[in-house]
This record gives structure tokens, sequence and C-alpha cells, in this order.
């Protein structure tokens, strides 16, 4: 006897698609970037990783010590982000063929949202604006001076400033998808700390091939499969979707 069909609308999408901004939809992480060269630099950065990689001090601490640091005006960072960051080679074909698809691709960042929308439209276009929902921090700034600015979390009381795995759980529970049976296949991609959270709220997790997020998942026992760019995510997510594979065959540590 098969399994009955998921009972599914016709608008219902064949998956949805959650995905970290910095360093998985770019090459470079905004933050980091802006922080070793326009605040503490590279050496200061890594004494406070290793603390948040090691557990004396939470992801949402050492992340506003370090952007704390910056003291240029706000503006002037996004300046110099959108000179010098680069988006993931296969990120634009991957987007390009959600759509077509029907399939969201939802940005659940810890980043901040005005950087995010300027790299967005400058990397993609205006059209990607509309038809990608961001899910970030944001920022505060100082109208008398805009050197003064503060990243504002979104889960303050979070440990991880933005607790991705209850955005992601928000969002399926505004759009419907209460059951397992109602809910479309779910991906998530990223490569750092701050997705540790949402690594066990979807079928499929993609991590970031040499990144921390991989470490954590071997740790942890959390299934991943690995990319090295939005191309690989592509054929993998095409096979699962388009020709229903088996989405076991891609984890790696089984
Ligand atoms: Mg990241």
């Amino acid at each position: 006897m098969t399994a009955a069909a998921p009972i599914r609308s016709p608008a219902t999408p064949p998956a949805i698609v959650f995905t970290d901004w910095d360093g998985t939809v770019t090459l470079q992480d905004s933050n980091d970037y802006i922080t070793d060269n326009l605040g503490m630099g590279h050496p200061k950065r890594m004494i406070i990783n290793d603390k948040i990689l090691d557990g004396t001090t939470t992801f949402r601490d050492g992340f506003r010590e370090m952007l704390d640091s910056i003291h240029k005006p706000f503006s002037e960072c996004i300046e110099y982000l959108l000179a010098n960051i680069q988006l993931d080679p296969g990120f634009k074909s991957f987007y390009e063929w959600c759509q077509a698809e029907n399939i969201p691709v939802i940005v659940i960042s810890s980043g901040m949202k005005p950087i995010i929308s300027a790299l967005l439209t400058n990397l993609i276009g205006e059209d990607a604006m509309k038809n990608i929902e961001i899910v970030s921090n944001d920022v505060e700034i100082n109208p008398n001076d805009e050197s003064d600015w503060e990243i504002i979390y979104r889960d303050p009381e979070s440990g991880f400033g933005h607790d991705k795995a209850r955005s992601i759980k928000q969002y399926l529970d505004n759009h419907g998808y209460t059951t397992k049976d109602n809910t479309p296949v779910l991906f998530y991609c990223g490569d750092g700390v701050s997705d540790l959270s949402a690594a066990k709220e979807t079928d499929l997790l993609f991590a970031k091939h040499g990144k921390d997020l991989i470490k954590y998942c071997i740790r942890e026992s959390i299934p991943y499969t690995e990319f090295n760019d939005f191309q690989e995510i592509l054929s993998k997510v095409q096979t699962i979707v388009k020709h229903n594979g088996d989405i076991q065959q891609f984890i790696e540590n089984p």
C-alpha cells in the first residue's frame, strides 16, 4: 500500500527556501567585512569569535561588541559594502528558477535590514526586493549624528539576537502550514553559528563547505548536506522537488 498523497491546495508551493544572507547568498559576510575594515579589525574580531564558538559569550553580545567598534556613518558603511560585497555566482539563477516554480525564497538574517535591502537591490535588482521577503535585525541611527548607530535585535532575549527557528515557525504559522501534510518541503541554507537555531526546523539543511555551521552539525548530530555555491543547491532542490528524489540520499552524516 502506498502512502496517501499530502493534502495541499493548488496554491501551496512545492517547497519553501529559507536562507541566511551573509556568507551564504553573499560571498563575504558584510558585518565581518565592516568590522575588519572600518571597526576593531580582524585580530580583535577573531578573539570575540572564538568566545562565541566556545560558548563563553553569546552571539548576540559578541556581535554587538564587534559592531559597536565601528564609528563611521551608517550610509558610509553601506556605500563601502556596495563597492565590495559579491553575490554567490549561482544565486541569481537559483532565485529565478524558484520564481518560475512558485517557490518562495525568504532571507532569515542576523544582519541589519537596510544593508541587506541595499545589497539585494544592487546585486540582483529591484524585482528581487519585491519577491524576496527579509526577516532580520534592524538598526537605529541617531538623527543628529549618523555615526551613532546600533543594531536592534529582533529577539533581544535570545542569545542569538534573532531566533531564526522562531522566525521560520512564525512564517509557517502565518501561512497556515500547521501540519506535516499541508506543509511544503522546507529547505534552509546557511554557513555560521547564527544558523544553528534554524538548523533543525527544515527537511534539508544546506551547510556551506568549510564553514562553522558544519562543525556544529557534526558535533550536535544535525543532518546536513554540503554546498559550495547555489548552483549545487539548485541541482539538489531540483532533484527533490521536480524528480521526487529522496532527501536522505543527500545527508552526509546519517
Ligand atoms: Mg552567514
